[in-house]
């Protein structure tokens, strides 16, 4: 039942062939702060690991088999922070990295928030050289994890970046799963970035598929959602369902955002 749909494993894996075949040097998020100027064009593939690592654990498997090296953001909830999978990650070369919501979960306290933000890097560096991190954006709250960083700078943890801080997105062209769509004008509410005119007319993965085939882009930053490319059709029953009911909560809220801006708002 799976096949030919979008948002699969077995979709992803024809996006990852397409990589692999490209012009592209693919290297981890860690890699390319370590080096930005370097001369050729690179893709960047990131991963928010919200909700279950196993998704993850397919998606690492899939692009170890494609020469592919990913950077994995994990949240530390228990279906998530696990490490004798995010070992097995690891073990692919893929880079691990610590997906921070700590202003949600302090609820606005900054200075808690920052405390957080320490003690759980540290529980991740106990087991994994992280050198960096990326937020959680939590449609649903009314924080913005980023606000940290008006206080503190990644440096001052010994971190290389943060992807929506240390990314030069006039350099990248930045693609996004979230809303179950790549269409920027479709998923505008939070995990996301003011993106280049590039990103535009490309909706389906294999529009993407294309564009990275044509290879007419300077360098290229993927972000993708692992728990939305199962490779079970229970699972993508499960998923499909999750994203309307999100994608709908996530429209009232831009809808009541705008209203109460005024029309004139951009929510
Ligand atoms: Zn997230």
């Amino acid at each position: 039942m799976l096949s030919g749909r979008d948002f699969t494993l077995k979709k992803y894996e024809d996006l990852c062939e397409a990589v692999s075949n490209s012009r592209y040097r693919n290297v981890t998020i860690a890699e390319y702060l370590e080096d930005t100027n370097a001369a050729d064009s690179i893709i960047l593939i990131r991963h928010d690991v919200d909700e279950n690592i196993r998704f993850a654990l397919d998606m690492a498997e899939v692009e170890s088999d494609y020469g592919i090296r990913a950077t994995y953001y994990f949240r530390t909830g228990k279906n998530v922070y696990v490490p004798d999978i995010i070992d097995t990650i690891a073990s692919y070369h893929h880079e691990i990295g610590y997906h921070y919501e700590t202003l949600d979960t302090a609820k606005g306290d900054m200075d808690l928030a920052i405390h957080l933000f320490s003690e759980e890097l540290a529980m991740f560096r106990e087991k994994y050289d992280v050198k960096t991190v990326c937020m959680h954006g939590n449609p649903l709250s009314r924080y913005d994890n980023r606000a940290i960083w008006e206080r503190c700078r990644p440096d001052d943890f010994g971190l290389l970046g943060e992807p929506y801080l240390s990314l030069d997105y006039d350099r990248f062209a930045y693609f996004s799963d979230s809303g179950r769509t790549w269409d920027i004008n479709r998923n505008k509410v939070k995990d996301t970035i003011e993106r280049s005119r590039s990103s535009e007319g490309v909706r389906s993965s294999d529009d993407l598929i294309n564009l990275i085939n044509q290879g007419s882009l300077r360098d290229i930053c993927i972000l993708t959602h692992p728990e939305r490319w199962p490779g079970t059709g229970l699972d993508y029953c499960y998923r499909y369902c999750v994203d309307l009911v999100y994608n709908l909560g996530k429209w009232v809220l831009v809808r009541t955002r705008r209203h109460n801006h005024g029309t004139g708002g951009s929510a």
